[in-house]
């Protein structure tokens, strides 16, 4: 199979990278020259918990050279997704299967804007990869990778995307209902990214104080009305819990919003909170918390 990955840098990197060991053809397409020029010349480390591996896959900075793909797996951050797919555009042929599993609202109507709806899969994925350096990344969480056809859902080929996946290593759960987990990972993220990033706190820090917790919630519970406009039927209290254990869970994580925040980099608000304020509009649903929400990380982000 001929796949590319566009914005190779900590989970593009990770998940092209080991799919390298298992395909002959696998491209990792980033605008990053010198982290380009350092996979071609030393390949990419990946950093696990015990041990470090190095492996081979191209990287090009160019998706001329590359020409159609048969899967094109997406992973620059949310809010360039369009602009990622007009520029590599080269790599989307009339057959070309389109994945991804990044965070965010939106995605897939950006993308749909490049690809037939009917070879688009989306999905979730557990894992998680920090960039250390040009051509080296640190794997930092295992967990499962689910996709979905976005529509065409009896369509047989997701089943050798999936496998090509578990066979680089990635526990795969092919869905029927998508959306679902989409708007579920949109949720967690909705509730603690944006405050950890106001409050400069590990995912854990949410859960100390009564305020952060009243925060999660009301922004929770407005998430689960705007998806319920939307059709996806969530139980607000049982999607509160979900979203304190996930916190809980991964207590000592900085959320990546955080870590674009300390890093002076544009973070995915509009694709998180943002989405919901953009996607309550619509149905007409309150989400004040999330307007307040967003304008805050905004506010950081032009204060750096
Ligand atoms: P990242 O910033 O490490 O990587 C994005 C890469 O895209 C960068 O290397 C950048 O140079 C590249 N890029 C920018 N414009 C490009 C273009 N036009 N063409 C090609 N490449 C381009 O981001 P990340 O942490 O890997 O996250 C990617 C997505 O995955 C996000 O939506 C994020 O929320 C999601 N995600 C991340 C993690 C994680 O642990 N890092 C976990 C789950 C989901």
């Amino acid at each position: 199979m001929k796949i590319a990955v566009i914005g190779a840098g900590a989970m593009g990197s990770l998940y092209g990278g080991y799919l390298s060991k298992v395909s002959d053809e696998v491209y990792l397409v980033d605008v990053w020259q010198q982290h380009v020029d350092s996979i071609n010349a030393e390949g990419l480390s990946i950093q696990e918990k015990d041990k470090n591996i190095v492996v081979n896959p191209r990287a090009v900075s160019s998706a001329e050279s590359v020409g159609y793909v048969d899967l094109a797996i997406v992973f620059v951050k949310s809010i360039i997704t369009g602009s990622a797919l007009e520029k590599n555009a080269a790599l989307l042929g009339p057959d070309t299967i389109v994945l991804s599993l990044q965070n965010g609202y939106g995605n897939i109507e950006q993308i749909a804007e490049y690809v037939k709806i009917d070879n688009i899969i989306a999905g979730t994925t557990a894992h998680g990869a920090t960039m250390l350096a040009p051509a080296h990344i640190k794997h930092a969480g295992i967990g499962e990778t689910h996709i979905g056809w976005v529509q065409n859902k009896n369509d047989d080929r997701i089943d050798g995307i999936a496998e090509i996946l578990q066979k680089a290593g990635f526990e795969t759960v092919v869905s029927d209902n998508v959306m679902e987990l989409i708007w579920s990972k949109l949720i967690i993220n909705v509730g603690i990214n944006a405050l950890t990033a106001i409050l400069k706190v590990q995912n854990g820090g949410l859960l100390k104080q009564q305020e952060t917790r009243i925060l999660m919630r009301m922004a929770i519970l407005e998430a689960v009305n705007v998806a319920k406009s939307a059709g996806i039927d969530f139980n607000g209290e049982e999607m509160v819990n979900k979203v304190m254990d996930v916190a809980f869970a991964t207590e000592e994580n900085k959320s990546s919003m955080l870590q674009d925040i300390l890093n002076n980099r544009k973070t995915e608000i509009d694709t998180i909170n943002g989405a919901i304020v953009k996607e309550g509009q619509k149905y007409s649903v309150d989400t004040t918390v999330n307007l307040v929400l967003t304008n805050l990380v905004k506010a950081l982000e032009k204060s750096v």
